[in-house]
């Protein structure tokens, strides 16, 4: 294949989320008619990696659906601001279901906005989701009544990103939830604890949720580093926040230790009921219990809320 370097690696980290997905999608596990509008070429998944798919999605689905519901319980009040966005495509599938958020921005490297707002303009069911919008900046961005697709590189988020969200009608005094999902992690550690504490100096009450691996140190971990490596990834977050306890410490030093926790997926699966158990355990066999258990020891989903939101 081709030889990537650097920005194009993380960048191609994208397609593989999309990929697994998709897979996840087709057997079942998950429901998103959008998922292969963004995968060119599918591409089957072990089951352990459906299931990790899947919880990580539940997960993350549970505590948006928690934050869009807390106070006056109206959506539309509220705003979600996702960092390194990539091909994600929760917002298409909450305002089909017409539980959006007033506003809904999502931010990633200009090559992956780029080809998801050219994904959006040839998609009918996702350009009239939106409804009526503009393509900007040489169709790199994209800008809507209520979504915002930005360009740019987190690692200026404090400047240019922060800036980029004002102009797009970011509302300081609205409750913000934002999330990172498998984001903060390649970054040198000094720019996610900017990147946290910008967030949180922008808004007066919100929530910043996290989903990234932990436990590089074991041997799970070792060889999960060592695959990744060999793909030309590293991981720079975990060696400041290798465990969940350093994860929430990261809140409370970065603005969000109102109230901040941080889970493993196997804590998360436990809270799953029984009957989405059953549910998910017909949907292939599913022999691989000690590796799940490995695996979901090895993914974090942590957050941390400043003032005012409640129940997140
Ligand atoms: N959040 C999406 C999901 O979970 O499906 C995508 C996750 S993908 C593993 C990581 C994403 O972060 C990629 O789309 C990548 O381009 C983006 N990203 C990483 N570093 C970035 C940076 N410095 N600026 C903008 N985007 C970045």
């Amino acid at each position: 294949g081709r030889i990537l370097a650097g920005d194009d690696v993380i960048r191609g980290t994208n397609d593989d989320a999309a990929v697994s997905r998709l897979a996840a999608v087709n057997l079942g596990y998950l429901t998103d008619p959008h998922a292969s509008l963004f995968v060119r070429r599918p591409q089957k998944r072990p089951p352990v990696i459906n299931r990790g798919t899947y919880t990580r999605a539940r997960a993350l689905d549970d505590l948006i659906q928690r934050f869009l519901s807390s106070g006056d319980g109206d959506p539309r009040t509220k705003q979600i601001v996702s960092l390194g966005a990539g091909s994600d495509t929760r917002y298409f599938l909450l305002k089909q279901a017409g539980k959006q958020p007033g506003r809904y921005f999502e931010i990633d490297f200009p090559e992956i906005t780029g080809k998801k707002a050219q994904t959006i303009c040839k998609n009918p069911a996702l350009a009239q989701t939106i409804g009526a919008y503009t393509l900007a900046c040489g169709g790199i961005e994209l800008h809507g009544a209520d979504y915002h697709l930005i360009a740019g590189d987190l690692r200026n988020f404090a400047t240019d990103i922060s800036q980029k969200l004002h102009d797009a009608g970011f509302q300081p005094d609205a409750p913000t939830l934002f999330l990172s999902e498998c984001v903060l992690v390649y970054l040198a550690p000094s720019t996610s604890e900017q990147i946290l504490r910008a967030a949180a100096a922008m808004v007066r009450s919100g929530v910043y949720v996290v989903y990234e691996q932990i436990h590089p140190d074991d041997k799970f971990g070792q060889t999960m580093l060592q695959n990744l490596r060999m793909r030309g990834i590293e991981l720079p977050g975990l060696t400041r926040w290798p465990d969940l306890d350093a994860q929430r410490r990261r809140f409370k030093e970065c603005g969000w230790g109102d109230r901040c926790d941080a889970v493993d997926l196997n804590h998360y699966w436990d809270t799953v009921p029984v009957e989405e158990k059953e549910r998910i355990a017909g949907l292939e066999i599913f022999d691989e219990i000690e590796e799940w258990m490995l695996l979901s020891a090895h993914y974090c989903v942590a957050w941390g809320a400043k003032d005012g939101v409640k129940n997140a």
